[in-house]
């Protein structure tokens, strides 16, 4: 837990989030500004600043982070269609600072993204 992260204060449900899906080490939640019908945040529960920072340690927890968004997606029901994003870093768009896959879909999704 990182006192000052958003997303560790979320997993501690000190912050409010719409919770879709959870395991002992994942947590799914809805995008607070959401850019297609579903739009769901993935993460794991350690804090884990980025896939940049990602040791060859959390190979498990990432492998957990992948599969809970192909669940995720079935759940909304675009399991067939949808979009995995995990921006790293500044340069990539990383806003929040906590490990987390985008889980986008119920819209046709163009290529390549902004
Ligand atoms: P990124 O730009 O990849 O770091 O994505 C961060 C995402 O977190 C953005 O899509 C935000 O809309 C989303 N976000 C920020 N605060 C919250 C929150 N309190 N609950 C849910 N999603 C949030
Ligand atoms: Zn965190």
């Amino acid at each position: 837990m990182a006192d000052d992260c958003l997303f560790c204060r979320i997993v501690n449900r000190d912050i409010p989030a719409d919770v879709v899906w959870e395991s002992e080490d994942v947590l799914a939640f809805r995008d607070i500004s959401p850019q297609a019908p579903t739009h769901v945040l993935v993460i794991p529960k350690t804090h884990l600043r980025s896939l940049a920072d990602a040791s060859d340690q959390d190979g498990d927890v990432l492998g957990k982070v992948m599969l809970a968004a192909r669940d995720v997606a079935r759940a909304e029901g675009v399991g067939d269609g949808f979009r995995l994003v995990v921006n790293t870093g500044e340069d990539g768009g990383q806003t929040v600072f906590h490990l987390h896959a985008h889980v986008l879909g119920g819209r046709g999704l163009t290529w390549p993204p902004g």
